[in-house]
């Protein structure tokens, strides 16, 4: 079976040009970390050094457009992360939230507002976490409690109460926030919602990390460093929190297509080609580890685990390529979505079933792949983030036009 993807010769010619500039910028000191829940604030700020490096040549954010700091390289975008990854990295962490925040701009914003977010956030200047969670809206996102109302005397400043939850990463403050509240308590369900793009140290914000066991969805953090801004997740509370109306994004009363724009591509599945690192890791496992040969050897039935976990990725892998090639239609998003998140359990279980004990561990002795098995476990077992599959299946028979 030859699930390859064919470059044009331009786009072989532009990777050497990245892995040129790779080899002359890209820190040296910067640690391959599989468990971003163990990355020190000085790793972080050193990804985040190297993303503001790859945001001046819009390399950060390589096919967005370039009046707005993005790098404006259609085609030849995914080149950047295909060179990373040979390197044992992913893009930056910053790049997380502001891949949902900036199309949602681009989608919602006046041309004022696409001038003034857009270039500090795709130059990595401006982290950006998503804020639409809270302890009571989930999958039901509409269902905002976190008030945005009006000064009743200084009409052109918002009052913000409210709590968030699940949201956000690492080693907070971020520079921003992307955030969804409720700005009209007499409107109807939709049009009573406003998003702001707003400052994340304004008086009466507090931030509260969460110890959660899993980082992220499967397919996630199999990127090759396993380093994810999911690795931590907070609750961030407002408090009377002053707000000034240039900060909306989209009019007063937007929030809900402005929301949508970001679910577009958020459960769009990524939009770029699925690699599975873990499953690669897998098969040379599968291959090169003698203990592990003899063991597939005695035990046929455990053959039967390993061609399943080759059958599931290779079809995630395909269902992305479908996707990104615009053939996914009204439902390859969420088909995507829910694909990644339903067998991810499965095929991490099946791994565990062939690998033994080693995928629970990451101690240096023990431990296969510098522990990426027992990220991995940790990983599939967070089918949460970015919505639930029962909410991916209920948007696949939207597109279907069957149901509501
Ligand atoms: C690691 C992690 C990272 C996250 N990152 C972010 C983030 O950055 N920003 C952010 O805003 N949020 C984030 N979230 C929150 C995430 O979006 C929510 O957890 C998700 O939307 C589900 O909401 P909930 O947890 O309240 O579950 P609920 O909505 O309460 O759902 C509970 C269960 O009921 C099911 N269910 C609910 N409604 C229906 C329905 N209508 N039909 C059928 N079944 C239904 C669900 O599928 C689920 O199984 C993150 C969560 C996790 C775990």
């Amino acid at each position: 079976m030859d699930f390859s993807v064919e470059f044009t010769r331009e786009q072989l010619e532009f990777a050497e040009e990245v892995s040129a500039w790779l080899d002359e910028n890209m820190p040296a000191d910067m640690a391959p970390i599989r468990d971003a829940q163990k990355m020190s604030y000085e790793q972080f700020h050193k990804r985040r050094d190297f993303a503001r490096k790859l945001g001046e040549k819009g390399w950060l954010y390589p096919g967005h457009p370039r009046e707005y700091g993005g790098g404006g390289l259609g085609p030849l975008s995914g080149m950047i992360s295909r060179e990373l990854t040979k390197r044992n990295e992913s893009l930056p962490i910053v790049t997380d939230w502001v891949g949902l925040a900036a199309p949602a701009i681009l989608a919602c914003g006046t041309d004022e507002q696409k001038k003034r977010f857009l270039p500090p956030m795709l130059t990595g200047n401006a982290l950006t976490w998503q804020l639409m969670t809270e302890p009571d809206t989930g999958t039901d996102v509409a269902n905002q409690q976190t008030n945005a109302l009006r000064h009743r005397k200084e009409g052109e400043y918002f009052i913000i109460n409210g709590a968030k939850t699940f949201v956000g990463g690492l080693h907070p403050p971020p520079e921003q926030f992307y955030l969804l509240t409720r700005s009209d308590l007499q409107a109807a369900r939709h049009r009573n919602l406003s998003s702001f793009i707003m400052p994340a140290n304004l008086p009466g914000i507090s931030i509260q990390p969460l110890d959660l066991f899993p980082l992220t969805t499967l397919g996630g953090a199999c990127g090759p460093s396993g380093a994810t801004m999911e690795a931590v997740k907070n609750s961030v509370f407002f408090d009377d929190v002053r707000v000034h109306q240039s900060y909306l994004l989209g009019d007063e009363g937007d929030g809900w297509q402005v929301t949508m724009a970001t679910f577009a591509v958020e459960h769009g599945g990524g939009g770029g080609i699925s690699r599975n690192y873990m499953s690669d890791k897998f098969f040379d496992q599968c291959r090169n580890n003698p203990q592990l040969v003899k063991r597939l050897r005695d035990n046929p039935n455990l053959l039967d685990k390993v061609v399943d976990v080759y059958l599931y990725t290779q079809t995630e892998r395909l269902l992305s390529i479908r996707n990104a090639g615009g053939k996914g239609g009204a439902y390859g998003g969420p088909h995507f979505a829910m694909y990644q998140k339903v067998f991810g359990s499965k095929y991490a279980a099946d791994m565990a079933e062939v690998l033994g004990p080693y995928s629970f561990t990451d101690e240096g002795e023990w431990c296969l792949d510098d522990g990426m098995f027992e990220v991995g476990q940790r990983n599939s077992i967070a089918k949460a983030p970015g919505g639930t599959p029962e909410a991916m299946k209920i948007q696949i028979a939207r597109a279907l036009e069957i149901g509501r």
